[in-house]
């Protein structure tokens, strides 16, 4: 465990699919980065329902391309857990392989969704997360990498447009907005259709909630958080940048 400054640590941050971490928490990661930190970026599914036309194999193939591209911006580790979109569910094995996520990442903190967030797979990733990043400390629980002492505090993210989430602690991002926002481009194959469904573009809705969550804290850009309280996740002094 790294002391309590928020520069060089190492932190996880799991989403349910390409492009969850360019809209909810980038900013904050390219932050971590810039101060010396360790960012582990692991993407649950394989974004393969996210498209109208592209085919399923080869939209996967094309998102997990993407994703990748956007974490080498500010150079994090890259995680592909490919299980498939829309269809993630908590069983042993899949809990197992949250777990051995962590064990890899060794984080100090973990960011992850919501787990009152809209999206199922939102929903079953902040679950996993929580489950798993109790069970990854115990060692008569077998992965294949060795368990580590002490659970790691969670920090969830902000939901899609902010609906139904109070954040408990802001990140000014205003000095890496930019490299959030270069970051959100490389997901080029979901620009144009999420247009179209959703009457705005992805870029839009990611400036107004950057916008919105800096003038709640009085800066220009911010990302919000809600840290997770329960036992034994709390900490006495601040994790985030
Ligand atoms: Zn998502």
């Amino acid at each position: 465990m790294a002391d309590h400054s928020s520069d060089a640590l190492r932190v996880l941050a799991v989403a349910a699919h390409p492009d969850d971490i360019e809209l909810k928490c980038a900013g904050t990661l390219a932050k971590y980065a810039r101060r010396g930190g360790v960012v582990i970026i692991a993407i649950a599914t394989d974004g393969s329902a996210g498209h109208l036309t592209i085919p399923a194999d080869e939209l996967a193939r094309i998102r997990r391309v993407e994703a990748q591209r956007a974490a080498s911006l500010i150079g994090g580790e890259f995680h592909w857990l490919g299980f498939r979109d829309e269809f993630l569910f908590e069983d042993v094995a899949t809990r197992l392989r949250f777990a051995d996520l962590i064990r890899v990442a060794k984080p100090d903190l973990i960011l992850t969704h919501d787990p009152m967030d809209y999206h199922p797979d939102h929903r079953a990733v902040s679950r996993l997360m929580f489950d798993a990043s109790f069970i990854c400390t115990l060692p008569n629980v077998k992965t294949e990498h060795p368990a580590h002492l002490g659970a790691r505090p969670l920090y969830y993210f902000d939901t899609p447009n902010g609906l139904n989430f109070t954040p408990t602690e802001y990140v000014d991002i205003t000095e890496t907005y930019e490299t959030k926002r270069t970051m959100l481009e490389c997901h080029a194959s979901q620009l144009e259709w999420i247009k179209g469904r959703d009457g705005t573009t992805m870029a839009d809705a990611m400036y107004i909630a950057a916008r919105w969550r800096g003038l709640q804290c009085g800066v220009t850009y911010a990302e919000g958080f809600r840290a997770e309280t329960v036992h034994p996740r709390v900490r006495s002094y601040r994790l985030l940048p």
